[in-house]
């Protein structure tokens, strides 16, 4: 057994789009059939989604969103992120983080990828802070991190405002083929604080 999605609009490379009957079956695409001359396939014994005007791409992915979890539960929280991530089309979203307490410990990365495994519907990935509690004193242990299930480090919200520091973030990120992902913010240039 399969699923017939049925007269979805593929974009191709071109950005033209076309009408196509598509069958998956497992994971694969195991089907793409013109829909243009109003021919349905055989879908009988087979799921069925109804893609009329609408897009059928792959999943899309966020690489910078806020979950909110732990800490700000009242504005966001891995349920109700992932379900809207899900609603739009995004089937991966790499989540910030500048919770609290912050994502800077192997404790709270396992917290997330846990919750995320037990109430969410997409795949989360997370990232690690550059500095403990962001507060752009020390770093934090890149690499126990990197083993716990980060896939990257910022300290989102919040400029490191040590060039030196962001020197050594970067030196050791890549000594260790992990990305740094920058707020690029200088307090000094900052008129009123949020
Ligand atoms: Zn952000």
């Amino acid at each position: 057994m399969g699923i017939w999605i049925l007269n979805g609009l593929i974009v191709n490379a071109n950005n033209e789009q076309t009408k196509k009957h598509i069958f998956v079956e497992g994971e694969k695409i195991a089907q793409v059939v013109d829909a243009s001359e109003g021919v349905a396939p055989q879908t009988e014994g087979h799921d069925v989604i109804d893609a009329a005007g609408k897009l059928v791409a792959p999943g899309f992915i966020d690489m910078h969103v806020h979950l909110r979890e732990p800490g700000f539960e009242h504005k966001e929280n891995i349920a109700t992120g992932t379900r809207s991530a899900a609603r739009g089309g995004f089937t991966t979203i790499a989540c910030m983080p500048n919770t609290r307490p912050v994502i800077d410990t192997v404790e709270t990365v396992n917290y997330i990828l846990d919750k995320a495994k037990t109430e969410g519907v997409v795949r989360v990935i997370p990232y690690g802070t550059i500095t403990k509690n962001e507060l752009g004193r020390e770093l934090t242990d890149f690499a126990a991190l990197k083993e716990a299930g980060v896939i990257g480090y910022t300290d989102d919200g919040v400029g490191v405002q040590s060039a030196q520091m962001m020197k050594d973030a970067m030196a050791l990120a890549a000594s260790i083929g992990m990305p740094i992902i920058a707020h690029c913010e200088d307090d000094t240039l900052v008129v009123a604080r949020r």
